[in-house]
This record gives structure tokens, sequence and C-alpha cells, in this order.
């Protein structure tokens, strides 16, 4: 009998990876580029939160979600730093 169930944990699974809300509309983290560019913009931005979220794995494989505005506000903060 084989049993290995890989039970993942799915943290914030309905939730904004930013803001952890989870009204409006939410966007599925769906590309490498984008777990990538959210990486680096949490490490520039030394947004701790964020980098525990991203820490487990990468966002495609955790299934994280996002408001395009709060994507868009953390980008533009780490273009004015
Ligand atoms: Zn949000």
């Amino acid at each position: 009998m084989n049993s290995k169930c890989l039970a993942r944990s799915v943290p914030d699974e309905t939730l904004c990876i930013f803001c952890s809300k989870s009204s409006g509309t939410l966007h599925l983290c769906s590309t490498m580029a984008l777990d990538h560019e959210l990486r680096k913009m949490a490490e520039e931005l030394q947004d701790t939160t964020l980098l525990t979220k991203i820490a487990g794995g990468d966002l495609v494989a955790i299934d994280a979600k996002y408001h395009n505005n709060c994507f868009c506000s953390t980008k533009i903060s780490t273009e004015v730093t």
C-alpha cells in the first residue's frame, strides 16, 4: 500500500498575498515570470510578510492570488525607492 499523500498546506488560498483580503477580483499567480517579479519586489522592499508567504514555494505551486491594484502599488513602490 503506497500512502504517499503530500498534504500541501495552502495558506491564505483565497486571500490576496499583498493585503490579505479576499474582496474584489483576485488573480491567480499562474506564471513563473510573475513569481520571479514578486520575489524581487519583496526582497527590494524587505517585505518580511510577503517574503514569508512566498518562502514556502513558488507562487504557482501555492496558488497565490493577488489584486491588480496591490500588485501595481507594490511595483510602484519598488520603482520609487
Ligand atoms: Zn490585495
